[in-house]
Formats: structure tokens, C-alpha cells, sequence
């Protein structure tokens, strides 16, 4: 009997978790949170064909949750230390529980950029500022208003909020925010056909199948407006909407707007509890903060320590199926190294 702990219950890990839940194997999943499914359990529905979120995390989930008990999920736990003995690695948990692992796959995700950090957009100060974190609990609650309870009229959604910018040490593109955008604008356009949607971005990174059907679908179908600029500044304005100054990168001319909902597409940062278990596995950490595997090329699931493994998006921003194929990748790994 082979023993393996992946740590982090987000979709990589359940994916992984699926790829090894095989005879003679016992997987444990170790998820600090009350619930596996990391951020897709905050998600409505996804790009780019507007599936929802809960029904592929549900099947996600399924493809674990057989009968024959191989794979265990342990949740509100956490990994407090790993060491080497011999050919297996001692993991301490809550709790002082011990796991004498074969493997180890670190799926520890990322956490979403904290907009307060950018004070100058106004999160946490003025109502009508939200993220697309927040903006997707709404569309799933089905309650997309502002904070009196109107209809937004006029909306703006700012990119690269946390990402591509050196004043929070984040230089890294997170991958799929412009995506996002592209795809909330449009749900808010089915919403309230009437309202102006505007999105504000420096580049649209629109890279994979169907993305830019959706960037030219979004103008030509849905009317939403893009304005090549990045924001300076938002303030509240005395009825309670929120006023942005920008420059038009394009006409190279300053702009100012006043909208009733400011969205910002927050970006991804390496999870922190993630990152405090791999400081402390010794495991290498690039100069974004991102977990760095043996080699970029044919290496990315591996780690300089012998059985341990690297999956998802403690790599770097990846999409939902980037990400699910990268756990399958590692999963094949952990398989080769095991013999299994
Ligand atoms: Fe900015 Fe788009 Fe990259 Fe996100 S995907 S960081 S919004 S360029």
C-alpha cells in the first residue's frame, strides 16, 4: 500500500486526488477549509461557455467520492510540518496527527489579490466598489444591484487590479481576468441591456479557444465598451456613485466617468498558507512568489525533494482546465516515481 497527502483542496487537488484513487493507493486530501473546491465554489458560471460552476465541481467531487474509501478528505486541517525519514516524508497535522507518505503533491492554489491594498480604487471605503469575486457571489445569489438596492445603470470594470503592477510586487499577468471581464460584462448586459458597461484595460490577453469570440461577440452583440487606460483614481461622489479618472491610452486624453458600480478584476497571489508549508519543506520560491518546479519545460510537476510534486495554480495563474491538466501531469508523476 502506497501513501499519498496532497495538500490543498482545490480543484487541482481533487483532480489529482481522482488521477490516483486506484487500489493499493491511499490518498489523503488535506483542505484547510470546512469544504473542498477552493475558489470554484465562489464562482456562478464559467468562461467561456457559460457552464456553471457548481455542476463541474460537482463532478469534480464525484470522481472521488467512491465507495471504496481510497481517496480521504480531511477538512479544517492543516499541514503543520513535513519531514524526510528514510524514503517517506513524516506530515504533522492539526491536531498532532501523523501521515507516513510515499508522496506529496502541493496543490495549495492561490489566494485573489486583496483590492484594499489599492486604496486608491476605494474598496472597503466606498459602497459601489466591488471585486469580481464579489460581482460572482451576486450573479449567483441573482441580486446584482448596488448598495441601495438600485439597478446599476452605468458599470465599469477595471483589469489587472493587483496584477502587472510593481507597487504591490506583483509584475506577473494573472492569466484570466481579462476573460473574466470580458464574461461579466456580458452577464451584465443580459441583466440590464440598457445599462453602459465599460471595461477598462492596459492589454486584452484574450489567449485561449473561444476568448476572442467572446472580446468581438461582447462588442458587437452585447454592446460593451472598451477604453484602452488604466485607472488613477475613484471617489465617491455625494449620491453615493463612484467617480474614476483614467487616461484614454488610445487618444492619449485624461477621462473621467461616474459609475453607479466599480468592479475590480482581482488577480492572483500565491496562497500564504501554502507558501508558509513549502518555506518550511524547504521547497524553491521564484521571484513572484510562486512555488518554482524543477524546470519550466518537462519538469513542472517536479520538485527538487524526491516525492514531492507540484500541481495547479501554486505554479503560477493557470484557467480551470490548465489547471486540471496540470494535476493530471502530476498525478502521472507521482504514478512513475511509485510504480503504481
Ligand atoms: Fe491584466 Fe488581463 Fe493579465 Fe488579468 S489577464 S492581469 S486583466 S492583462
Amino acid at each position: 500500500m502506497k501513501t499519498i497527502v496532497i495538500i490543498g483542496g482545490g480543484i487541482a487537488g481533487i483532480e489529482a486526488a481522482a488521477r490516483l484513487n486506484k487500489p493499493d493507493v491511499k490518498v489523503y486530501l488535506i483542505e484547510q477549509d470546512a469544504k473542498i473546491g477552493g475558489h470554484l465554489a465562489q464562482w456562478d458560471r464559467l468562461f467561456p461557455l457559460q457552464e456553471k460552476a457548481e455542476k463541474v465541481l460537482d463532478e469534480l467531487i464525484e470522481k472521488i467520492e467512491t465507495s471504496d474509501n481510497y481517496v480521504e478528505v480531511l477538512t479544517n486541517t492543516n499541514v503543520q510540518h513535513i519531514e524526510k525519514i528514510g524514503s517517506k516524508y513524516e506530515v504533522t497535522l492539526t491536531g498532532n496527527k501523523t501521515i507516513e507518505a510515499d508522496a506529496i503533491v502541493f496543490t495549495t492554489g492561490f489566494d485573489t489579490f486583496k483590492a484594499s491594498r489599492k486604496e486608491e480604487y476605494g474598496y472597503g471605503i466606498y459602497d459601489n466598489v466591488f471585486t469580481s469575486v464579489d460581482l460572482e457571489e451576486m450573479f449567483r445569489k441573482k441580486n446584482v444591484v448596488c448598495k441601495n438596492g438600485k439597478k446599476p445603470e452605468r458599470i465599469a470594470l477595471i483589469h489587472c487590479v493587483g496584477s502587472r503592477d510593481e507597487k504591490v510586487n506583483n509584475r506577473y499577468c494573472s492569466k484570466v481576468c481579462c476573460v473574466t471581464a470580458v464574461k461579466q460584462a456580458m452577464e451584465l448586459k443580459e441583466l440590464y441591456p440598457e445599462a453602459e458597461v465599460y471595461n477598462f484595460y492596459m492589454d486584452l490577453r484574450m489567449f485561449d479557444k473561444h476568448f476572442e469570440n467572446m472580446y468581438h461577440e461582447a462588442q458587437s452583440v452585447y454592446g460593451v465598451q472598451f477604453v484602452r487606460g488604466r485607472l488613477s483614481e475613484a471617489a465617491e461622489t455625494k449620491d453615493g456613485k463612484i467617480q474614476i479618472k483614467a487616461e484614454d491610452t488610445l487618444l492619449g486624453k485624461p477621462l473621467k466617468l461616474t459609475v453607479d458600480m466599480l468592479v475590480l478584476m482581482v488577480g492572483m497571489e500565491p496562497s500564504q498558507a501554502g507558501t508558509v508549508i513549502a518555506k518550511k519543506t524547504n521547497l524553491n520560491i521564484g521571484s513572484d512568489r510562486f512555488f518554482d518546479p524543477l524546470n519550466e519545460y518537462d519538469k513542472k510537476n517536479l520538485t527538487h525533494f524526491e516525492g514531492i510534486f507540484l500541481a495547479g495554480a501554486c505554479t503560477g495563474p493557470k484557467t480551470i482546465p490548465d489547471t486540471l491538466a496540470d494535476a493530471r501531469a502530476a498525478a502521472v508523476e507521482v504514478m512513475e516515481y511509485l510504480t503504481i
